[in-house]
């Protein structure tokens, strides 16, 4: 394979069939989930919210785990995704790094997650669930969990965040076209969202208003599960089929990233690729892996990490994470993806243990760097995206700057057809930055002081 190439391409029988587990390779163990006597809580606590083959995986320490076959004859669909050469970006630039994305934009939803969402659905299926609920924030997770549903054979219901359920009209269309059926959240279905509408009738709802719900349904029937598109180890385990992929591309074309980048919401896109380096850097390997946020949900760069619940009602565990606290409720940003208000336990701990960094950038920058993308790449960044790209175009100035001939590796999360009116307001002039005010902040924390402390 000649580095001259635009597009490094696997065949299919390349594909990865087995996931990489970095819980086998942690320097120092993971934090326990609390329950909410502060206690640590075992595999049962969590079987009546998801089926016990996914909490296998969520608690395993086992290093590969098998893709099952089926799930890869779905995958297939799509994988292996193409590692790209960002040949006209490099030289709008005039940078001597060299810039790669892995498409993760190319699956049937737009995104990374059906990496998840369709082994999810298959466990589910296979331990006799019959319905699936979730939430989905900007509707990228309702989707891709409502087609990987169908194509397993269960049903599929989302509670999705009101703000976005009235932005992105298109996303409800798709899920409706995949057969799942599309709640906006807080809803008079739940009584979590009839307790918050009553206080708060005008609420933009938040992804943990959702999650609340979901799981609240999700409970309460037997044949029923609850799936959650990010923070859980598992969904960071499905993820790595991407970074596994990149391993193998970057082999044919005998190079290797100095630098690996990607936007953190949950965590998942993220770890997903960056996981598989990780493991290189943990065995002695000089890589520098940077997870980029936005200024307005700033998990990792400014929230503490603490215990805090994945959820505004305290139904999920205590998890240790990075976190603006769980009644955070977001600026209505147009990086929806982004406005969760904790980071995967297991990226909060490979942050806390120094092996990857964090930044975070204003959604004008974001905004800027995906139309250069789009004018040199021609593919349309998803807003969550941008703030990969973004952090991408930082690195190869720098690189510039040095003279470095870097390679720079970035998760091109998704595509961003469905969120042009994110694009309309920046053409507009309608956007602002928005750096989280720290009254606003501390105000968040107070309420999740009397968390038990990470030991
Ligand atoms: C959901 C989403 C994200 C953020 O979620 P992570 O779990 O942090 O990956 C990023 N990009 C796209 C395109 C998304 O749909």
């Amino acid at each position: 394979m000649s580095t001259d190439s635009t597009k490094i391409l696997l065949n299919e029988d390349e594909m990865p069939r087995q996931w990489y587990n970095i819980q086998a390779d942690l320097p120092s163990p993971m934090p326990p989930p609390l329950g909410p006597d502060g206690s640590p809580i075992g595999p049962d606590a969590l079987s009546r919210v998801f089926p016990m083959n996914l909490i296998e995986q969520e608690v395993s320490t086992e290093r590969w785990i098998e893709i099952p076959e089926e799930v890869q004859s779905i995958l297939k669909i799509w994988r292996p995704s193409p590692l790209y050469r960002a040949r006209r970006l490099e030289a709008a630039l005039q940078t001597p790094a060299k810039i790669f994305y892995k498409n993760e934009g190319v699956s049937p939803a737009g995104s990374h997650k059906p990496n998840t969402a369709v082994p999810q659905a298959w466990y589910n299926k296979q331990f006799g669930i019959k319905h699936l609920i979730t939430e989905t924030g900007a509707g990228q997770w309702g989707s891709a969990l409502a087609m990987s549903c169908k194509l397993v054979g269960i049903d599929c219901k989302v509670f999705m965040v009101r703000i976005s359920f009235d932005q992105k009209p298109f996303r409800k269309i798709m899920m409706k076209t995949w057969g799942a059926d599309c709640i906006a959240s807080p809803s008079e279905q739940t009584a979590v969202g009839r307790k918050i509408l009553a206080e708060t009738p005008d609420t933009p709802g938040s992804l943990a208003i959702a999650i609340s719900e979901a799981i609240e349904q999700a409970v309460s029937n037997d044949d029923t599960r609850y799936a959650l598109g990010s923070v859980l180890n598992h969904v960071m385990l499905h993820q790595t089929i991407i970074g596994l992929e990149a391993r193998k591309q970057f082999e044919k074309a005998g190079l290797y990233p100095d630098i690996v980048i990607g936007c953190a919401g949950g965590g998942s896109n993220f770890a997903g690729i960056s996981f598989p380096f990780l493991y290189d850097k943990i065995h002695g390997k000089n890589i520098q892996v940077i997870a980029t946020e936005p200024e307005a949900c700033p998990t990792l760069t400014r929230g503490p990490y603490i215990y805090d619940t994945g959820d505004v009602a305290k139904m999920t565990p205590f998890l240790p994470m990075h976190s603006l606290g769980h009644g955070f409720i977001p600026p209505a940003i147009h990086a929806g993806g982004l406005r969760y208000h904790g980071m995967a336990p297991l990226v909060s701990h490979v942050k806390e243990l120094g092996l990857i960094e964090a930044s975070a950038i204003g959604q004008i920058e974001c905004y800027e760097a995906a139309l250069l993308f789009a004018h040199t790449e021609g593919f349309i960044s998803a807003p969550e995206t941008s703030h990969a790209i973004a952090q991408t175009i930082r690195e190869a100035k720098k690189a510039k700057e040095e003279g470095k001939e870097k390679v720079i590796l970035m998760n091109w999360s998704g595509h961003g057809l469905m969120d042009l009116q994110g694009y309309d307001a920046f053409f507009s002039g309608k956007l602002s930055d928005y750096p989280l005010p720290e009254e606003l902040l501390q105000c968040s924390l107070a309420a999740v002081k009397d968390h038990p402390p990470i030991r």
